[in-house]
């Protein structure tokens, strides 16, 4: 299985937390950048037949009417089961959410952050929490039945009770799919520069544990430290990345991992439009290299990873005292996260590569 993943670099405005290469439109050279998209699509692999396409960026939405079209014109040869659209509430309408089902989009992904008005004006939102839920219902209104919430907590100013109302107000839309992740203080970001009191580990942690409990209990999966779905709703694209499995990535800054190589094009938007892309590093992994970090990845999911003999024989030592320490579980030669260390995941794949 093998998943097409199309970076959109453009938002309506830039989010203060926000380190995603995207850029706000209007964007000088749309045009060009398009013309560089078609010409990189045109060079995929013949052999390459995605079973799964996601496009993401940036906002996708935020394109208007006659690009989207146009967007989706050079995704027609494309036929995957599962098809993904990242959606900003602040740009969607019923006109766009047609021409994204018109256009084979199975899968929605509404950005939403958070319902607190607070909190959405610190991350620098463009929507209030009911634009969020207008677009959700738009979403529902224009057929799609696979529609997933993104969420954060961690946010500066937020609480447990105002956590709970977001989990609140996230559940009664019925969502398939929720992603809700700690909030990162990316270097060079509005927010990291503003220096906000940050919320302490303890309390982040505490949030952490509420949003499971929520979320299981009211029958969603967890399935992946940040991600939890209705069964049978996970991201099979997503979950292409952490089985190791095969992608393309087109679009400036995109990522691939195909045929034992691995590669990504350069954050140089406007080189792209002016010349295509280029590579920023292109490498053939090494298999030891590939197993842990596939070992990584794998370990993202609750399901946890079964490990090979060499890797056994490589990092056992490692695994029994994670082991010990309450932080891995070990069945077999399956490997897992203990729900000890989902919060604190980092420090134990540190000790992994
Ligand atoms: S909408 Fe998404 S990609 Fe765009 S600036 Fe905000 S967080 Fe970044």
């Amino acid at each position: 299985m093998s998943g097409l993943y199309i970076h959109i670099p453009f938002c309506e405005r830039k989010c203060s937390y926000c380190a995603f290469y995207s850029f706000p439109r209007p964007w000088k050279n749309e045009d060009g950048f398009f013309q560089a998209l078609e010409k990189e699509l045109q060079t995929l692999p013949a052999d390459f037949l995605p079973e799964t396409v996601f496009i993401g960026g940036g906002t996708p939405t935020a394109l208007d009417i006659q690009t989207l079209a146009k967007l989706f014109s050079l995704l027609r040869k494309f036929s995957p089961a599962e098809f993904s659209c990242e959606a900003n509430p602040g740009t969607v309408d019923r006109q766009k959410l047609d021409l994204l089902r018109k256009s084979g989009v199975n899968r929605l992904s509404i950005g939403v952050q958070s319902f607190d008005s607070r909190c959405l004006e610190t991350l620098g939102r463009i929507h209030s929490a009911e634009e969020a839920e207008a677009a959700f219902r738009l979403a529902r209104a224009a057929g799609f039945e696979n529609t997933g919430l993104d969420l954060m907590f961690g946010i500066p100013g937020q609480t447990v009770p105002k956590l709970e109302a977001d989990l609140d107000r996230a559940l009664a839309l019925n969502p398939q799919h929720i992603s809700i992740y700690n909030l990162m203080y990316e270097e060079g970001t509005l927010l990291t520069n503003l220096k906000p009191q940050k919320l302490d580990e303890s309390l982040e942690r505490d949030m952490y544990d509420l949003i499971r409990r929520r979320l299981t209990v009211a029958g969603f999966v967890h399935y992946e430290i940040s991600n939890f779905a209705r069964p049978g709703f996970e991201c099979r694209h997503n979950l292409l990345y952490w089985s190791g499995g095969e992608y393309i990535g087109v679009g400036p800054a995109a990522h691939s991992h195909w045929k034992g190589m691995r590669w990504a094009n350069t954050a140089d938007l406007d080189g792209y439009c002016a010349n295509g892309p280029r590579r920023a590093f292109d490498e053939k992994l090494d298999p030891e290299a590939k197993e842990r970090e596939t070992l990584v990845m794998g370990l993202r999911r609750l399901a946890g990873v079964d490990v090979s003999a060499g890797l056994w024989k490589t990092l056992g030592g490692n695994f029994r005292t994670l082991e010990k320490e309450g932080l891995l579980v070990i069945e077999g030669n399956r490997v897992r996260l203990s729900e000890e260390a989902l919060f604190v995941s980092d420090a134990v794949f540190a000790e992994l590569v």
